[in-house]
């Protein structure tokens, strides 16, 4: 994908990017409310014209009259304005009252007919598209979506990480997961990466941690919902924040990656990872021993004609080690997922080890 750095249309760019202003546009005097407190704090304002609800009779955004309010602010202040586009005509109204940024959300992203459509729209017209992760954790569908519109000729295309529904409500309102944008990150290092810890978080006190947890995993930017009146908003109340505390949250936030240029913190960095990669390599002798060992019981339980699997054991030892783990100071469900990751092979490398014997007692039958 050929991807274009954000210093290369972002006017005085500097990390990280801030997208911030209403869930929804909800009338003209809501929106200036909203844009003119922020207005110089943020790099993209934002505003929801079309509101995906997943139940019929909620607010589903005021249309094609909320472009019409935000071009005549334009035309009093100066600002960039994004919003979602979700089918054809959306694009075509948002591009006709000049909508600076579109994102495409994560309803969308989940559909592939959806996004041909919205990158055959967009086919040829060189404007900034940013791509919310899919509902569900699948990677390969948001990375389908940004080539989708790479492929249709958008170079300012950037990722927006969201958060995953999950069944499990914890936390979050949508799990954040991760690894996922960290191992898209990984496949498109140029592709800028920003983090909506409004809906992920779902309450207003997690934006501001959450935002920082992503500017520390080297994000590249945030968007975040702010409303003039956020327990009165008509979508998304319990997750805006106000005005004020949007630019709280944005005073307070710090890029992490600048300081790395420093000699001595690269020094130390480096001087940590070497510890880190000698650990990697002790943790792996160490399973390796453990395989060999998983191979001379295996031998063992097949001449003494005893089952690979013995209850008893698995059990006594997902108990022993959570207990170990825990005096190590290890999240437990760590522990648990690890043993299990371990056991599955264990029980794999003993499986082989049965055939194997087997095998030579057929060939030595011959
Ligand atoms: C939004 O940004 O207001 C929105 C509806 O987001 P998402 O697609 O992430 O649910
Ligand atoms: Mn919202």
């Amino acid at each position: 994908m050929q991807i274009r750095e954000l210093k290369d249309w972002i006017i005085d760019y500097k990390k990280p990017l801030v997208i911030a202003g209403p869930c929804s546009v909800e009338s003209e005097e809501q929106l200036r409310k909203s844009v003119l407190p922020i207005i110089d704090h943020v790099d993209i304002l934002r505003g929801g014209i079309w509101k995906p609800r997943t139940r019929p009779g909620s607010f589903e955004g005021v249309g094609e009259k909320g472009l019409q309010w935000m071009s005549s602010l334009k035309k009093e202040v100066s600002f960039k304005f994004a919003t979602e586009v979700a089918t054809p005509k959306h694009v075509e109204l948002a591009l006709k009252y000049g909508v600076d940024v579109l994102w495409i959300g994560a309803r969308t992203t989940v559909n592939p007919f959806n996004v041909s459509e919205l990158a055959s729209a967009l086919q040829g017209i060189d404007i900034p598209v940013f791509v919310k992760n899919p509902i569900h954790p699948e990677l390969s569908l948001w990375k389908g979506a940004l080539e989708r519109f790479s492929k249709a000729g958008i170079t300012k295309l950037g990722a927006i990480h969201r958060g995953f529904h999950t069944y499990e409500k914890k936390k979050y309102r949508n799990a954040p997961f991760w690894q996922i944008p960290l191992e898209l990150k990984s496949e498109f290092p140029q592709l800028p990466l920003i983090c909506d810890p409004s809906h992920i978080g779902g309450t207003r006190d997690l934006i501001e941690p959450l935002a920082q947890r992503a500017l520390d995993l080297d994000y590249d930017g945030v968007m975040i919902e702010a409303h003039t009146d956020p327990t009165h908003a008509l979508s998304d109340a319990e997750q805006q924040v106000s005005t004020s505390t949007l630019l709280e949250i944005v005073s307070n936030l710090k890029p992490r990656d600048a300081s790395f240029t420093e000699k001595s913190y690269l020094d130390q960095l480096e001087v940590i990872r070497e510890k880190i990669d000698q650990a990697d390599r002790e943790l792996l002798e160490a399973i390796a021993v453990r395989m060999s060992l998983v191979e001379k019981i295996g031998e063992f339980k097949k001449e003494n004609n005893v089952a690979i699997f013995q209850i008893s054991r698995w059990k006594e030892i997902f108990k022993s080690r959570s207990e170990w783990g825990k005096q190590l100071n290890l999240d437990d469900e760590f522990t648990v997922d690890l043993l299990r990751l371990l056991h599955q092979q264990s029980v794999k490398k003993q499986t082989e080890v049965f055939n194997m014997i087997e095998d030579e007692q057929n060939h030595s039958n011959e």
